[in-house]
C-alpha cells in the first residue's frame, strides 16, 4: 500500500497560499469598510452589482500584489539554482548555492546540488591531472630518444659511444612502450565491468609462478623470501589476479633494501583466502597511504625512474572487478603489508 506523505514543501506552499488568501481578505475588508465610512460607497443607490464587482477587482489586485512579493521570496532558491546550474554548464565548478531555506526539501536540494558540483569538480581535476601526468611521463623518454638520436648523427663518433647511444635509445623506447601498455591496460580495465575469463585454478601455484617470474629481481637484491602457501583451488578471473600478485610482489621487491625480507602467505579461513605480502622495506607513511592507489601517484620522487605509479591503481581496479579486497598496513619502521582477501565461491554448474 502506498502511503501518502505530506512533504514540507507541499505544506509550506499550502501555508503560504492560505496566508495570502487571509491577508487579501483582511485587506479587502479594511479597504471596503474605509470606503464605506468615507461615503465613497453608497449601496442604497446605484447598481447593486457594483459592490461585488469592486470587491472582486480589489481582491484580485491585492491578492496579485501579495503573491508577487511572497512568490518572489518563496521561489528565490529556484532562481539561484537556475543561475548556479547555468554557471556549471559553462564549466565553472566554483558555483554554489548559499542561501538557507526554512523548507527541508529546498535545503536538501541545495545541499545535493553543491555536492554534485563538488564531485564534478574533482572528476575534472582527475581528468586534467591524468592528461598532465601522461604528457609528462611521455616527454621524458621522448626527449632522451631525440637527444641521443641527434648525437648519433655525428659521423666521428667512436663505436663505443655509438653503441651506448643506441642502447639508451632502445631503453627509452622500451620505457615508452611499457608506459603505453600500462595506460592501455588500465583504461581497458576501467571500461570493463565483468570478469570474462573465469576459471578454476590453483591459487598457490599462481602465486608461486609469479614469484618465480620475478626471480632475477629478488635474487639481484639478495632478498630473503619466506613463502607459506596453503593449497587452494580458486574460481575467478585467473589472468587478472595474476596481475595483482605481480604488481604487489614487484613493489615489495622494489621498495625493500638489499638483504631485506619478504614474507608471502596464503591461508584459508571462513571460506576466504587471504594472501599476505609483507616486506621489510621503507614502509608507507599515513600521508602517502591515502594516495597510493591513485593513478600516477609515487611517494618517493627519488625513485621516479622505476615505475609510473600505475601498478597499485591497476591492482585496485582488478580487485574491484574481481570482488576481492586489498588492504595495506604499515606500522612505522616495520615495512609494508598488503593483504588481499578473496571470497571462495563455488564455480557455476
Ligand atoms: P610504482 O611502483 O610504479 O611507483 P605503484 O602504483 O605500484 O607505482 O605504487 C604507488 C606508490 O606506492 C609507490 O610509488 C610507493 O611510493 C608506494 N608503495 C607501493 N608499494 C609499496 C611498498 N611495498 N613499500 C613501500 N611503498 C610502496
Amino acid at each position: 500500500v502506498k502511503r501518502f506523505r505530506f512533504s514540507s514543501l507541499w505544506m509550506a506552499f499550502a501555508a503560504i497560499t492560505f496566508f495570502v488568501l487571509i491577508a487579501t481578505a483582511c485587506l479587502v475588508v479594511t479597504v471596503a469598510f474605509t470606503m464605506y465610512q468615507l461615503g465613497f460607497w453608497d449601496t442604497a443607490h446605484g447598481n447593486p452589482n457594483s459592490p461585488i464587482a469592486i470587491l472582486l477587482l480589489l481582491s484580485t489586485v491585492i491578492g496579485g500584489v501579495l503573491f508577487l512579493f511572497v512568490g518572489k521570496i518563496f521561489l528565490r532558491p529556484i532562481e539561484q539554482l537556475n543561475e548556479a546550474a547555468k554557471q556549471v554548464a559553462t564549466g565553472n565548478f566554483e558555483a554554489k548555492i548559499t542561501t538557507h531555506s526554512r523548507i527541508m526539501e529546498i535545503n536538501n536540494m541545495s545541499a545535493s546540488f553543491n555536492r554534485m558540483v563538488q564531485e564534478l569538480a574533482s572528476i575534472e581535476t582527475l581528468r586534467s591531472d591524468f592528461i598532465a601526468n601522461v604528457s609528462h611521463e611521455l616527454k621524458t623518454p621522448l626527449a632522451a630518444i631525440e637527444g641521443f638520436a641527434t648525437l648519433l648523427q655525428d659521423q666521428t663518433l667512436s663505436d663505443a659511444d655509438r653503441d651506448e647511444y643506441v642502447h639508451m635509445i632502445i631503453g627509452s623506447a622500451r620505457q615508452l612502450s611499457a608506459l603505453t601498455e600500462n595506460i592501455l591496460n588500465l583504461s581497458k580495465l576501467e571500461n570493463q565491468e565483468i570478469v570474462i575469463d573465469k576459471a578454476t585454478f590453483r591459487l598457490d601455484e599462481q602465486i608461486r609462478e609469479a614469484i618465480l617470474l620475478l626471480e632475477n629481481k629478488w635474487s639481484e637484491k639478495n632478498l630473503d623470501l619466506a613463502i607459506e602457501l596453503e593449497t587452494v583451488s580458486y574460481y575467478g578471473g585467473e589472468s587478472l589476479l595474476r596481475q595483482i600478485w605481480l604488481n604487489l610482489l614487484d613493489n615489495a621487491i622494489k621498495f625493500t633494501q638489499k638483504n631485506g625480507k619478504i614474507e608471502i602467505d596464503l591461508r584459508v579461513h571462513n571460506k576466504k583466502a587471504a594472501v599476505t605480502i609483507k616486506d621489510s622495506g621503507r614502509g608507507i607513511n599515513p600521508a602517502e597511504m591515502k594516495h597510493i592507489f591513485d593513478k600516477f601517484y609515487q611517494a618517493d620522487t627519488a625513485r621516479k625512474a622505476s615505475g609510473y605509479g600505475l601498478g597499485l591503481a591497476l591492482v585496485k581496479r582488478i580487485a574491484d572487478l574481481c570482488e576481492v579486497t586489498v588492504s595495506v598496513q604499515s606500522p612505522p619502521g616495520e615495512g609494508s603489508t598488503f593483504i588481499v582477501e578473496l571470497p571462495i565461491l563455488n564455480p557455476p554448474m
